[in-house]
């Protein structure tokens, strides 16, 4: 009985911190163990809770007296106490997976390699404005395992990392979604793009006949991989190029879903969310939100009242009729690939950051076709200038965001656009995405000129 078991949990963010509070509440003896300081909001939930913790070092003894542990995402299973886990056989799954196990609610399951973030929103969005009790958790929002410790849901919409998904054993997701697979995250997967593949498809394990199975067919690797398998879930693929008799795809301007329980449509000019990518999402969505048994006309309204999150190809201002747009999350090549192929005018590309291993190659096309001038901003920004000098007009280098901005506004003409899509991580120049966004608007809406005041 969960009583006499000792959980473990691995990292005390706010995947770990909800998985003790859950564990507490089922009756575990729990004991959380994270590397570094915690934050103190989540000392206090510890406290509170009266769940023994420790910091700033895992002490090897106390954890690998577990039967079970839930161990961080952000963790890597090179570290020596997870090596030190399995050695002995003792089960780490992830908090999602310890989560799923106490909730009777249908799953909403969200990965791929770029856009789990804005379907996983805009999939919430449909089912909230639908008047279903839905929570959201995952890789964004409270997390999974404390929102089923303190109040269930009939539906959770959940943003699923590869990471979590490595320690993903008995989860069933009622209806999964799988965007794309392109390389990322290889530092972490033995630079084998292989196992990264097989870590995706984990979302689909455990699904039966009942479920639903909705991924994007023009995605190279997922396809590949998919012809291998016999899946008995119900299959919604999505294409840009097709129009299916089952599924959803983007014709002609129009959005449109067949082969489920009525046809649905919406031009995508209607749509809040922009460019290709976003046609794929979107799709996503309707597709997910019918399977939920969402009305048309719900679904529709839902579409045009969505917000999406910032720092994905935010509009941020037009000025001196250059728009200005912050995509700080395209953190990979494939998201500055759609980025570019989202406007139908010259671009003045930011890129750069801590490179992960980039192939500039699927890009060099649309940046010979569309770009005007790169500015590469980053510490390493030699693969940058090997690359694109002499593929385009234009070429700048600088550590500079104030820089890089104020060069691409002497660059940019009335009808560009002044795009930051970094294709790579932050972490030489800024906190986190966020911070690198968030930076860049900041030095955008202080190129507006000062109003004059009139008494
Ligand atoms: P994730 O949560 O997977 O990182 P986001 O929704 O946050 O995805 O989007 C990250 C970036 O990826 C965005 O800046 C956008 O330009 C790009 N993107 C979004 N959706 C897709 C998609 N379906 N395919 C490829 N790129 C996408």
């Amino acid at each position: 009985s969960a009583a006499s078991r000792k959980l473990v949990i691995l990292g005390g963010g706010e995947s770990g911190v909800g998985a003790a509070l859950l564990g507490k509440s089922r009756g575990f003896e729990v004991f959380l163990s994270d590397r570094s300081p915690l934050q103190t909001t989540y000392r206090e939930v510890l406290n509170t809770a009266r769940i023994p913790f420790e910091e700033g070092a895992h002490t090897e003894g106390k954890i690998l007296e577990a039967n079970e542990v839930v161990k961080s995402p952000g963790i890597s299973d090179t570290a020596h106490i997870v090596q030190e886990l399995y050695r002995r056989n003792i089960p780490v799954i992830s908090e999602i997976e310890f989560a799923a196990r106490y909730t009777d609610a249908r799953l909403i399951a969200i990965t791929g390699s770029n856009g789990k973030t804005t379907t996983t929103l805009l999939i919430y969005h449909l089912l909230r404005e639908a008047g279903l009790s839905v929570g959201l958790a995952g890789n964004v929002g409270a997390s999974f395992a404390a929102q089923v410790a303190s109040d269930q849901k009939d539906f959770y919409v959940l943003e699923i990392s590869s990471f979590q998904l490595d320690n993903m054993y008995d989860f069933r997701a009622n209806v999964a979604v799988l965007l794309n697979i392109t390389p990322d995250h290889l530092d972490r997967y033995d630079y084998d793009f292989q196992k990264y593949v097989q870590s995706k498809f984990r979302i689909v394990q455990n699904q039966t006949g009942d479920d639903d199975f909705i991924y994007f067919a023009e995605s190279k690797a997922l396809t590949t991989e998919l012809e291998k398998r016999t899946l008995p879930a119900r299959l919604w693929p999505i294409s840009l190029e097709n129009k299916l008799v089952k599924g959803g795809y983007l014709a002609d301007g129009v959005l449109t879903v067949r082969g489920h329980d009525q046809d649905f449509s919406i031009p995508s000019e209607d749509l809040p969310i922009q460019g290709p990518h976003n046609a794929i999402n979107a799709l996503a969505a309707i597709l997910a939100a019918q399977s939920v048994g969402i009305s048309a006309e719900q679904i529709r309204s839902g579409l045009r009242s969505f917000v999406n999150a910032p720092h994905r190809l935010e509009s941020i201002i037009t000025l001196e009729g250059v728009e200005y747009v912050n995509d700080s999350k395209a953190t990979n090549v494939d998201s500055v690939y759609y980025a570019l192929g989202s406007f139908n005018r010259p671009i003045v590309l930011i890129i750069g950051g801590v490179d992960k291993g980039n192939d500039y190659a699927q890009i060099e096309p649309l940046v010979k076709e569309k770009v005007k001038g790169i500015i590469a901003l980053g510490t390493d920004t030699k693969k940058l200038a090997d690359y694109f000098i002499g593929a385009v007009p234009q070429f700048h280098e600088t550590q500079s965001l104030e820089e890089a901005v104020r060069t691409a506004r002497a660059w940019a003409a009335p009808g560009d656009v002044v795009l930051l899509s970094p294709a790579c991580a932050s972490f030489d120049l800024f906190k986190n995405y966020l911070d690198r966004g968030d930076q860049f608007r900041n030095e955008v809406l202080a190129l507006k000129p000062t109003p004059i005041e009139v008494n």
